[in-house]
């Protein structure tokens, strides 16, 4: 039989907009090109977050999901506008249209983030590389926008490479450099590596791939459960998970293991307060309004229970999600417990969402972080 390196590889691309909201409304709104410019909630309000800074905010430290007071302390110059969604939603299908010139192996991330599988592509330009400019060319051309791309073999280091020369960058990293590459990356730049996990994996003396690598799969798999398995592989430049043009959100939520157990309600509450921030960065990140809020609590005893509330309408703010599990939670019975998780998810979404993926970077855990 005969193979070549051509037929070996797939070739994936990841492309990414650059500051996507913010770089829209610049685009748009010529009074805000050269500015520090953030796009989500106002600092005014309670509980909003930045969606999109743009990258003159970005200097000052601003980030997205970062509460727009904070982002307002660091940047007092910055202007803070609400986003427009419909114009966003404009923008992607355009670029989506862009994609399917070359592929229709597209999965979409969210609004301005998507994978491409071009292994076999629409016009046999053959170069995923070449494909990768294009693309980025006619983004500039036909929309005015700036994005990153990323290529390589597989999703997992197309999706990191993208991020390397950001904003309008483009990196390559070819089969042979993947091993070496993954050596050096920084444990919390593993894609889907929470903050929970990357402190973890410091304390383990856990700081580079190269770390990671010397730990059999077992010991990943003791350590961080089911995405230890994984990140054993990735490290490893295995992933081959398929580029998945239909995929369908069922639940996102974001949940937390704790150092100790939790018995105090200060306590439980000022956990769901920063699980309720990551679920609405997850949930502006991915589009979607949900009608139902589910609290999950593991006792120390590792019994576990759910709990949930349901709305006529899909919500998706801060407020309402974080005072519903909070509801929730006291419901629950909270005297003399002993908590060792907690987590919030949303879900119910409606045929309305465009469909961003159950999972992106981190295997069958993704969206859920640890
Ligand atoms: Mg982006």
């Amino acid at each position: 039989m005969e193979t070549t390196a051509e037929t070996i590889y797939r070739k994936i691309i990841h492309i990414d907009m650059d500051a996507f909201y913010a770089s829209v409304e610049q685009r748009d709104n010529p009074e805000y090109r050269g500015k520090a410019l953030v796009v989500g909630g106002l600092p005014e309000g309670r509980g909003g977050v930045v969606a999109t800074a743009s990258y003159e905010a970005r200097k000052f430290g601003v980030r997205s999901a970062m509460p727009s007071k904070r982002a307002q302390q660091l940047c007092p110059h910055a202007i803070f506008i609400r986003p427009r969604f419909e114009a966003y939603k404009e923008v992607s299908r355009h670029i989506r249209e862009i994609f399917s010139r070359y592929t229709d192996l597209i999965e979409p991330l969210s609004l301005d983030e998507a994978y491409l599988d071009v292994t076999t592509d629409k016009l046999g330009i053959g170069s995923a590389i070449d494909i990768a400019k294009e693309i980025k060319q006619a983004i500039k051309d036909e929309l005015q926008l700036t994005a990153s791309a990323g290529v390589s073999i597989n999703k997992f280091v197309a999706k990191i490479a993208s991020d390397i020369n950001k904003p309008d960058g483009l990196k390559f990293i070819g089969p042979s450099n993947i091993e070496a590459f993954m050596e050096t990356l920084p444990v919390e730049k593993f894609y889907g590596v929470g903050k929970v996990t990357a402190d973890k994996m410091k304390r383990m003396g856990l700081h580079f791939g190269a770390d990671l690598k010397k730990l059999t799969e077992e010991e990943m798999a003791r350590n961080f459960g089911k995405t230890g398995r994984f990140y054993y592989q990735i490290v490893r430049g295995i992933d081959d998970r398929p580029v998945q043009p239909h995929r369908e959100t069922k639940s996102l939520g974001a949940e937390d293991t704790f150092p100790y157990d939790l018995t105090e309600v200060e306590e439980m509450n000022a956990e769901l307060d920063k699980i309720g921030e990551t679920v609405v960065k997850r949930l502006r990140r991915y589009e979607l309004q949900g009608r139902t809020i589910t609290l999950k609590v593991k006792y120390s005893d590792f019994r576990q229970i759910t709990r949930n509330q349901s709305f006529s309408k899909p919500v998706d703010d801060y407020e309402t999600i974080v005072t519903t599990a909070k509801n929730l939670l006291l419901n629950s019975g909270i005297e003399n417990v002993r908590i060792r998780l907690l987590g919030i998810s949303l879900s119910n979404f409606g045929e309305l969402q465009e469909r961003p993926p159950k999972q992106d970077n981190t295997g069958q855990l993704s969206i859920f972080d640890e």
